[in-house]
């Protein structure tokens, strides 16, 4: 979710040079979200490092799984609406080779830069024909979800919980609209009409986590499994992955996801016209006492 820039809007400042880690480990690339003091809150600082984390992984033949996992407290409590590191007005240079959105007027701006930063990344992600394994735990809130849904498999500590509130925002979902997906669309209807938390347990029983194990057995869970996966064939896995995308996209996953997306521009346009700010005059203090989750920006 994004707001409009202002004139008055200042730069950003970065609490760090390294928003998201990398480390292999055997055939296993672990990358990490690294913005902890925000609760992994996604600015497009992060979003690109971790875009060039996943190219480096595709790109090297001695990984054969990817986990992606997260610092601190939460997995990722969304996309950054408030902390010093916010930088939609950075001019970027996007992958999909959409145009740069940072000098586009009005609904433009963050048209563009939706296409490309949470759209367009996504499905690059989760068509990266290597294996991914999300590693959950603490708040997975709005643009979280797209992280671990663009992931083949979830597995999820019993602390993990999963939200979207951003029907708050006059909203409907997140750019990446997979949830009548990943969950019955009577189950979606309800996630995203209350926004109430979904816990991992009820997460793993509607199918949207693979395991959900202790918090202190998490990494255990999660490296086991990756480095099970990483003794397959790479070809098999890859072609095993576009097999199960290519059903989700025949049931209408990609349609309906680029229908979506409109109808979440329509909101944004809107909110804009009627209030100024594109997120509904909503901050991160007004999300954060929304979703009962402390914040420190
Ligand atoms: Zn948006």
């Amino acid at each position: 979710m994004d707001e409009n820039p202002t004139a008055s809007s200042p730069g950003p400042t970065f609490e760090t040079d390294e928003p998201v880690g990398y480390k292999l480990d055997g055939a296993v690339a672990w990358i990490s979200l690294q913005r902890p003091r925000y609760h992994n809150a996604q600015n497009g600082q992060m979003l690109y490092a971790l875009d060039a984390a996943f190219k480096r992984a595709a790109n090297d033949d001695a990984v054969k799984a990817i986990v992606l996992r997260a610092e601190g407290k939460h997995f990722s409590v969304g996309h950054d609406i408030g902390s010093p590191g916010r930088d939609l007005h950075v001019p970027r240079e996007h992958p999909s080779l959409w145009y740069d959105h940072s000098n586009k007027p009005e609904a433009e701006f963050l048209y563009a830069r939706e296409q490309d930063a949470y759209l367009g990344l996504c499905r690059r992600w989760r068509e990266l024909p290597k294996p991914t394994v999300a590693m959950v735990h603490g708040a997975c809130i709005a643009g979280g979800l797209m992280l671990a849904w663009v992931c083949d498999l979830i597995v999820a500590s019993d602390d993990a919980y999963f939200q979207d509130p951003v029907v708050l925002m006059g909203i409907p979902g997140v750019e990446y609209f997979a949830h009548a997906f990943e969950m019955h669309p009577r189950l979606a209807k309800e996630f995203l009409m209350l926004g109430e938390r979904m816990s991992a347990t009820r997460a793993y029983e509607v199918g949207m986590v693979n395991r959900v194990v202790p918090r202190d057995r998490l990494e255990d869970e999660v490296r086991a499994i990756s480095e099970k996966l990483a003794e397959r064939g790479r070809l098999a896995l890859a072609l095993t992955k576009q097999a199960i995308n290519h059903v989700e996209d025949l049931r209408g996953k990609r349609t309906a996801m680029d229908a979506v997306f409109h109808m979440h521009h329509f909101a944004h346009a809107q909110n804009s016209l009627v209030s100024g700010h594109a997120i509904g005059n909503m901050d991160v203090r007004a999300m954060a006492r929304a979703n009962s989750v402390k914040s420190d920006t």
